[in-house]
């Protein structure tokens, strides 16, 4: 990988189909590295190099698994600097919101070393009277070879971080990282034989998009994370080998505001969970609520506070909280998201404009007198934007919350703690958090996946492990005797026997 020259955003383009493929620097267009694109012949060797190397890391059993595992996290804490610089200069995020992406894959891994035995263990099956002399156990197996798809927002925590359960699974991991961002996990790839895993059981397919639908032919299981838009044809292919698929998808995350909330936090946590990232996270708050009585001062507390972020190239911890689009062209679909806004009567509070720079940069901005027929409330945005609505109360800001395709996550805010709970269950979201936004991803334990378009299936949890597993019923026979009542011949007295038997065992109803 070799430093080059500088280079406009519009010259990607002309590379797009070529067999080669740059990474940039998107804050400032400088030129990282090229890379030869894989090919459907690369992708057939390497699942077949992955489906031996499982063989050998499924049998290695939990505890060499361990080892290795917790090995790779001391790794990751040891050149926690040198992997967050890259992943800093390949995606244009300030390094503060880099070393968390490194943070997050250490503490999962250091989750999923130490609990897959536990999730994984064989669970007995207590079974009704029906089954009396059946003792069922289900048990859970590695998959085989598991692709990883990931996106180019967050590349380590949605593309090296998916592998990481998947290999405490057993599996043999193939991953696909956007082409947007392939670096963080070609370093990666090296980390891992660092740590002692053999070349194939973590490998690494530079190419776009239709690298990843070969890849989706081949393996055992697909865990996406990207677009919806891109989720549906991922399933769609899989459906043709009936492959599984876990989907982790696109959202518009809603914040409500009651009027008894504390105005501080929320105003503090509206301008951090939309701008954290410059608003190119899957969670990010991407509208609020707020109930008519709070609405002004809330709205004027967080354009002040949205007006005094320091956007620019980001350089070492703490010089600016937003940086630069990892995806130079997303900003085309925020300034159509504010230009649209602004044309059907929103006021802009705060930004409103890209910045004429060499990177791709958009001004943090606030939207108020935003409402649904707007896209900016409507569809996902994906940037440093914060369109604010003024409601009449908790029903209409939850009418309104699940007016969307999307499921994702949302957040509530108010000293009320039970009635914030209440607000949360009438929420369509995988996730719904009182007084925060994002702090659930932390929270290893509990399972995240979104609702709706916001995809299929889980991260996190016992449930973000044991989907990289086929699970098997193994069913003993208690009493193995010549013959079972209802085996052949069929007789009327037998038959009825069986009938007056069931009516006594489940006839009762509820009152009984
Ligand atoms: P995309 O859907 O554009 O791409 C995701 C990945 O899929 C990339 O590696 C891409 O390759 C690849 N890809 C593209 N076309 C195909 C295809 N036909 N078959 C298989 N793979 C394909 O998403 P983005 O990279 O633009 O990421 C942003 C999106 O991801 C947002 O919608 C965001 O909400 C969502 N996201 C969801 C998260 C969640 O947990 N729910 C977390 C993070 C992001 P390439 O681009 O290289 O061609």
């Amino acid at each position: 990988m070799t430093a080059r020259t500088q280079r406009s955003f519009g010259d990607r383009a002309v590379l797009y189909w070529s067999a080669m493929l740059e990474t940039l620097n998107p804050a400032t267009g400088e030129v990282l590295a090229t890379f030869p694109v894989h090919g459907s012949r690369e992708v057939e060797a390497a699942v077949a190099q992955a489906r031996e190397a499982a063989v050998w890391w499924a049998g290695l059993g939990w505890s060499g698994r361990r080892i290795r595992l917790l090995a790779w996290k001391s790794h990751l804490t040891r050149y926690m600097a040198r992997l967050a610089q890259l992943v800093h200069d390949e995606t244009g995020k300030p390094l503060d919101d880099a070393k968390l992406e490194i943070i997050l894959a250490i503490v999962h891994i250091d989750w999923a070393a130490r609990h897959a035995r536990r999730v994984l263990r064989p669970r007995r099956v207590r079974s009704g009277l029906a089954a009396i002399n059946q003792a069922s156990t289900v048990e859970y197996h590695p998959l085989g070879v598991v692709g990883v798809i990931g996106p180019w927002n967050y590349p380590f925590t949605n593309g090296v971080g998916d592998a990481i359960p998947a290999l405490a699974a057993g599996n043999a991991v193939i991953h696909k990282p956007s082409s947007v961002t392939p670096m963080t996990a070609l370093l990666m790839d090296e980390a891992l034989r660092e740590c002692g895993l053999p070349d194939d059981i973590f490998q690494v397919l530079v190419g776009r998009g239709p690298i990843g639908l070969t890849l989706i032919d081949q393996v055992d299981m697909v865990m996406f994370t990207g677009s919806t838009e891109t989720g549906k044809k991922v399933m769609e292919r899989a459906a043709k080998t009936l492959t599984p698929v876990s989907l982790e998808l696109g959202g518009k995350d809603p914040m409500i505001v009651l009027a008894d909330a504390d105005l501080d936090r929320s105003a503090n946590a509206a301008v951090f969970w939309s701008m954290q990232n410059g608003g190119q996270t899957c969670i990010s708050v991407e509208r609020v609520y707020v109930e008519e009585p709070i609405y002004e001062e809330f709205v004027a507390m967080v354009a002040e506070r949205v007006r005094a972020l320091r956007q620019g190239v980001p350089g070492d911890f703490g010089s600016v909280e937003v940086g630069s689009f990892t995806n130079p062209p997303q900003i085309e679909i925020v300034e159509a998201h504010v230009a649209d806004a602004v044309a059907k009567g929103a006021r802009v509070l705060a930004g409103g404009q890209r910045l004429q720079t060499d990177g791709t940069f958009f001004e943090p901005t606030v939207l108020a007198g935003v409402d649904h027929t707007m896209a900016c409330m409507t569809e996902e945005t994906f940037g440093p934007t914060l369109p604010i609505m003024k409601v009449r109360d908790a029903d209409e800001a939850i009418k309104l919350a699940n007016d969307t395709p999307y499921g994702l996550q949302a957040s509530v805010y108010t000293k009320d703690i039970a009635k914030g709970e209440a607000v949360a269950r009438r929420i369509q979201a995988g996730a719904v958090v009182v007084n925060d936004a994002n702090a659930n991803y932390i929270a290893l334990e509990a399972p995240m996946g979104g609702w709706k378009q916001s995809g299929l299936g889980v991260r996190h949890g016992a449930e973000g492990i044991r989907k990289y597993c086929r699970r098997q019923t193994i069913v003993l026979t208690r009493f193995a005797m010549k013959k079972d009542l209802y085996f052949f011949p069929y007789g009327k007295g037998k038959s009825e026997f069986l009938v007056r038997l069931l009516k006594l065992l489940y006839g009762r109803g509820a009152r009984d």
